[in-house]
């Protein structure tokens, strides 16, 4: 139905509207690290991790510090050699509040032991699950889903096709593109481990075509591995969403609501794949990642920072804010969430630092005149002017129907609108609500299901009292 390595709907942004975007030749520079870092106990997708240091306590670089607190969690690890200065809450991108343990820095690098394994080609899956669980490993592109909970597959299920997701398709956003240009070895490494240890029979790496130095390294870097095929695609966001990219790169669609491994696929973002290559190979767990510092900032770069380190040591190193910066964005400028506070700490999944002017400031709307083309750029099929209306109207059975659960919030409705209607805010706010209702009617129907019980076990013991 859809053109080769094409998905439904989409679109197409400039590469940057204000400022520049980050030279593609920029190559990834090491900040040097802050007197202190600032590590979130949560950093991902699932149960806070719980501190297992004190205050006074002495830590070294890569050390385990918060413990995962579930299954679906990951533990977090000092970045930088010291004293734990202070465990207290800190202000995160989205404005909650999450504790994190403050470490002043050393400056003398002291890695604790690292665990690396003999021959990592020699794993088992439940080793290498536990390896990348204890590596702190998260979704790295922006998604922080913990990976082992991601490579642990039900039984049911059939993993044969490890897709890795190169399409960072976000303006201004290059630090994946920098990442597999320099690192295309290691991320070629960890997805032939990755592809030997559990069986899979092949990866497809899917990288956007306006990338071929990155394409061409990483070509290289697999020629040896036939089981490894670097796919070049069409620019088009949202191309590095899961399922618009599984369906690029396989033609498979993942039902609505469905999981990727439905189709048979996991899907990995390049930087988290470099992250399990540092895992396995060295035994380094998650403590630095590359990041785009853009837009309207004097000189714009990736930089490979420390996890912790505060966003105000980045805009210095970038030079600053320029003139007419309206707004922060942590993330690309279609997806990315607005903050205020530079001394928020830059986490496992910041992919960017962006500085944006008037064009990221909400327009004045004006009212729809139906011209369908949000229904023609959404991603996942939906019908964003039908779910807005019912939204705006309080209809939220209405929109639950029209499948608003499925929207993805990647933006393109919003941007391609006319009347400049605020769509995804509208999706965002009214997934929210939905959800709310789903799970007061799910309590309902629980304490229903509980009284009945209860009543049914009542009359049972009246019975029995009068038979004894
Ligand atoms: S793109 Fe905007 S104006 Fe056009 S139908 Fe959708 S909401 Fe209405
Ligand atoms: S924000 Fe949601 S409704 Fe709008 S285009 Fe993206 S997936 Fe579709």
């Amino acid at each position: 139905m859809f053109g080769k390595h094409l998905f439904p709907g989409g679109i197409h942004p400039a590469e940057g509207t204000n400022g520049k975007a980050v030279n593609q030749r920029n190559a990834i520079t090491e900040l040097p690290a802050p007197k202190r870092v600032v590590i979130p106990l949560s950093q991902h997708i699932g149960a806070p991790a719980k501190a297992i240091v004190k205050k006074g306590d002495r830590v070294l670089m890569g050390q385990m510090i918060g413990e995962a607190g579930g299954f679906v969690s990951a533990p977090v690890h000092a970045s930088v050699s010291g004293i734990v200065a202070d465990i207290v809450p800190v202000t995160m991108f989205n404005g909650s509040e999450i504790t994190a343990i403050v470490i002043e820095n050393d400056f003398r690098d002291e890695w604790a032991p690292l665990d690396a394994p003999a021959d990592p080609e020699s794993l088992s899956p439940a080793e290498t699950l536990q390896r990348i669980r204890q590596a702190g490993i998260v979704g790295m592109g922006g998604a922080t889903f913990p990976t082992a909970v991601k490579l642990t597959i039900a039984p049911d299920k059939h993993f044969e096709k490890l897709v890795i997701n190169g399409a960072e398709c976000e303006p201004y956003l290059t630090a994946d593109h920098r990442l597999m240009l320099e690192q295309a070895d290691a991320i070629i490494d960890a997805v032939s481990l990755i592809l030997r240890i559990f069986s899979v029979p092949e990866a497809i790496i899917g990288v956007e075509e306006n990338k071929p130095d990155a394409i061409d390294a990483l070509r290289r870097a697999a020629s040896g591995n036939p089981a490894i095929r670097v796919q070049a695609l069409p620019v088009r966001y949202p191309q590095g969403g899961e399922k618009q990219l599984i369906h690029a790169l396989t033609g498979r669609t993942v039902p609505a609501g469905k999981l990727p491994i439905e189709t048979g696929c996991v899907v990995m973002n390049a930087g988290t794949a470099f992250a399990v290559h540092e895992a396995l190979r060295e035994g380094k767990p998650l403590i630095r990642r590359v990041t785009t510092v853009g837009g309207l900032v004097a000189k714009p770069n990736n930089w490979l920072v420390r996890i912790g380190t505060p966003v105000r040591e980045l805009l210095r190193a970038s030079g600053g804010t320029q003139k007419g910066t309206r707004t922060l964005i942590s993330g690309g400028p279609m997806m990315g969430t607005a903050f205020t506070e530079i001394d928020i700490p830059v986490t496992k999944g910041c992919s960017g630092i962006l500085a944006l002017g008037r064009e990221a400031i909400d327009p004045e709307e004006s009212p729809c005149i139906r011209c369908g083309r949000c229904m023609r750029a959404c991603p996942m099929n939906l019908q964003p002017v039908r779910m807005d209306h019912a939204i705006r109207a309080r209809r939220f059975d209405e929109a639950d129907k029209l499948g608003v659960m499925n929207c993805i919030e990647c933006g393109a409705c919003t941007f391609v609108c006319p009347a400049t209607r605020m769509l995804t805010q509208s999706f965002r706010a009214g997934k929210r609500i939905v959800t709310i209702r789903r799970n007061q009617q799910k309590a309902r129907e629980e304490a229903e299901k509980a009284a009945l019980a209860a009543k049914a076990a009542a009359e049972q013991s009246k019975t029995d009292g009068k038979e004894a």
